[in-house]
C-alpha cells in the first residue's frame, strides 16, 4: 500500500512533466471502448435548455420534421401550404378572375343580351325576318303558329365576338342586324336548333353556328 503522503509526493513530482508519446498512446488505448457515464437528468435538461433558440444545432430529429414539412408542401394542391398571399396579391387574383378577364363571365353578357333583345332595334330586326319569310316556319313550313327569329350565328356568340357590352355598341354592330343571319322558326323547330337559348351555354359554343 502507498501511503497518502507518498501519493501526494508522487503527484507533486509529476507536476509539469509531460507524458511521452508511448504513455499517451497507452492512455488513449486504455480509454478506447470505455463508455462515458450517462448524463444525469439534470444535465440533459441543461443541455436541452442551452439549445433553445439555437438554430444551428437543432439536430437530426428536427431535420426530419422540416424535411417532412417541405415534402408535404410540394405535394399537389398543398403546394402553397403555409404560404399566404399578401393582400395585394389576393386583390390581383380576385380582379384577374372577375369581369371581362374571367373565362366564365356570363353575368355581364346575359344582362346586355336581355337588354338588346328587349330593344326596339331587336324587334325591328325580328319583324323584318318574319316579313321576309312570310310568317312561315322555314323548317316545317307551319303558319299561324307562335314564331321566333332564329340566329344562325347565335346572338351571344356575336356579342362575344364583337365584345359588345352595351346597347349602343350593339346597334353599331352590322353583323348583329344582318337579315341573312336570321331565320323564322316555330317554337318546336327553334328548340331543335343547337343554339336555342340555354343550350348554347351547355354545349359551350361547340356548334354555335347552325
Ligand atoms: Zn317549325
Amino acid at each position: 500500500m502507498i501511503s497518502e503522503k507518498t501519493k501526494r509526493l508522487m503527484s507533486k513530482a509529476q507536476t509539469g512533466r509531460k507524458h511521452s508519446k508511448a504513455t499517451k498512446d497507452k492512455i488513449r488505448l486504455a480509454k478506447l471502448g470505455k463508455k462515458r457515464k450517462p448524463f444525469s437528468k439534470k444535465h440533459k435538461l441543461n443541455l436541452s435548455r442551452a439549445k433553445i433558440g439555437n438554430t444551428n444545432s437543432l439536430g437530426f430529429k428536427h431535420g426530419k420534421i422540416i424535411k417532412e414539412f417541405h415534402r408535404k408542401k410540394m405535394l399537389g394542391n398543398s403546394y402553397h401550404l403555409g404560404v399566404k398571399h399578401t393582400e395585394a396579391t389576393k386583390k390581383r387574383i380576385r380582379e384577374a378572375s372577375l369581369g371581362k378577364k374571367g373565362n366564365n363571365w356570363q353575368g355581364g353578357i346575359t344582362k346586355v343580351a336581355t337588354s338588346i333583345r328587349n330593344s326596339a332595334r331587336y324587334k325591328k330586326w325580328r319583324d323584318a325576318i318574319f316579313l321576309r319569310d312570310d310568317y312561315t316556319c322555314q323548317k316545317c313550313k307551319k303558319r299561324g303558329v307562335y314564331l321566333e327569329a332564329h340566329h344562325k350565328k347565335s346572338f351571344s356568340f356575336l356579342l362575344k365576338k364583337y365584345i359588345i357590352t352595351n346597347n349602343k355598341e350593339a346597334i353599331e354592330c352590322k353583323e348583329l342586324w344582318n337579315l341573312d343571319n336570321g331565320k323564322t322558326l316555330c317554337l318546336d323547330c327553334h328548340k331543335l336548333t343547337n343554339n336555342y337559348k340555354q343550350k348554347a351555354n351547355v354545349t359551350k359554343n361547340k356548334s354555335i353556328i347552325s
